[in-house]
This record gives C-alpha cells, structure tokens and sequence, in this order.
C-alpha cells in the first residue's frame, strides 16, 4: 500500500514543483513527504532541477534586459531612421501628386478683344505664325472676335484659338501678301495656300499633324479673315466657333471624338 502511493506522488512531484497542482493534492503530497523520506529525497532534487532551470531561464531574460539596455540608442536611433524614411517617402508621394496637379492645372481662357496678342502662357506645337501682331493689327485692321482657350498640361494642351478681323479692301489685300510670305520659323515651310481643303480659300501652316490645325480663312466678299489654330482633340460639341469654318475633312484621320464613340461598344 505504501508502495503505491508512493508511485502516485512520484508521479505528480513535477507538478507540485512547478505549483501546478490542486489545493486537495498539495495537501495529500505535503502529508505523504512528511512522513515517507525516500519520496522527500526525490521531491529535493526535482525542486532543485526545477529551480536551476528557473534560474537560467531569468538569466536570460536579465541577459536580455542588459542588450536592450546597452543598445538602446541603436535601437531607437534605427526606430527614428525608419520613421524618417517613411515620413520622407510619404512627403515624395505628396509632392508628387502636388507638382502634377499644379501641371495640369493650366487652364487659360478669354473672349475679351483686347487681351488679343499676348500668348505669355501659350505652349502649343505651333508658333501661331499666321496670327497678325498685336499692333499691326490694331493700325490696320479690326478685330469683331478673338477667343482663347487653352487647358491641360503644358506638352499635351488642348486649344482653340480663333480670331476674326474685318479689313478695308486695302487692308484686305495687304494682310493677304504678308500671309503669303509667311515662313513657319520652326519647319522653313512656307504658308501653302489650299483652294479647297476648306469651306473658304484657305492659307495653312499646319495641317493634321500631330491633330494640329493652323489656317486663316479668306472671306474676300465680307473683306474678313479669320485666324483660328486648332490642338488636340477638340470636340465639335465644345467649338467656340461655327463648324463650317473647320478644315473639311476635320476629325478624319482616325483619332477624333466621334470616332472613339463609334468604337464605344455600350
Ligand atoms: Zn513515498
């Protein structure tokens, strides 16, 4: 019987080592060690087992507690470096969202006659050669419509540009020499003259390329001429003018409006 019993505590003395027993058990374990020696010899070297491994354990755990200590300034100097780093990524994101908005931002518009002739914000693909001067204009012809409208960003801006201006016969004749003279600076081409690529006798420097239009429009019965320069893809809905002044075959070379919505399939 004593045999026994001693087996059943031999078996639980870890737990009561490592106080992981019930109150009921402890209570028959510490009556049974009282009392049996030989479980008690036992009992002393798991307790002492028990306690070296404790105490390695918090050994560890002061170790540590010692690194952290020690390299506190490492660690919290590479916490920061990481906290600037991101702060540093997050503020290239924001100024880059900031830097495009502020490019596509330009939006330039005016109908105003007498804004006519400063084109300081204008960045299109043509020199705008065939436009009259401001003051050539303003001694020798008169202007009944000037509208300017010109947005998105500086490399990639939609514009329309049209200008109407009403001459004597005289006037008339000699802006027609000067237009006929004209050389584009950037191509060394000269103004061609088109019979009819438009509606009207027409004078072109720019024709399709790239969507770009540049041409006046010779109303020789009205003595006008209108002036108009044409980027991008500009939609007939959204002219500032009457259509019949677009060159005849606008929008067909495949990358107009109406042709992306015939290609729409909803
Ligand atoms: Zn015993």
């Amino acid at each position: 019987m004593q045999q026994k019993e001693c087996m059943i505590v031999r078996d639980l003395l870890f737990s009561y080592a490592e106080e992981l027993t019930s109150d009921n058990t402890k209570v028959f374990l510490e009556n049974h060690l009282k009392e049996c020696s030989k479980c008690r010899s036992i009992y002393q070297d798991i307790l002492e087992e028990v306690e070296a491994q404790r105490a390695k354990e918090s050994g560890r755990d002061k170790r540590f507690l010692y690194k952290l200590k020690r390299y506190r300034y490492q660690i919290l100097g590479a916490f920061l470096g990481m906290l600037l780093t991101i702060a540093f990524i997050i503020g290239l994101v924001f100024y880059g969202i900031w830097t495009s908005r502020e490019r596509s931002s330009t939006e330039i518009f005016t109908n105003k006659i007498q804004d006519y002739g400063s084109f300081e914000d204008y960045h299109g693909y043509s020199k705008l050669s065939l436009f009259p001067p401001k003051d050539l204009t303003a001694q020798n012809g008169e202007i009944l419509e000037y509208i300017y409208d010109c947005s998105g960003p500086k490399l990639y801006q939609t514009c329309q540009i049209y200008l109407e201006c009403s001459y004597t016969a005289e006037e008339y004749a000699k802006e027609v020499q000067r237009l006929q003279q004209i050389k584009d600076d950037g191509t060394g081409l000269l103004a061609l003259y088109s019979p009819d690529g438009y509606e009207y006798p027409a004078i072109y420097t720019m024709k399709n390329t790239d969507t770009c239009n540049e041409y006046v429009l010779l109303l020789e019965e009205e003595q006008k001429i209108i002036y108009i320069y044409l980027q991008g893809i500009v939609d007939r809905r959204d002219l500032h003018f009457q259509e019949k002044y677009l060159p005849l075959d606008y929008g067909q070379d495949g990358m107009n409006f109406e042709d992306v919505e015939s290609y729409n399939i909803y």
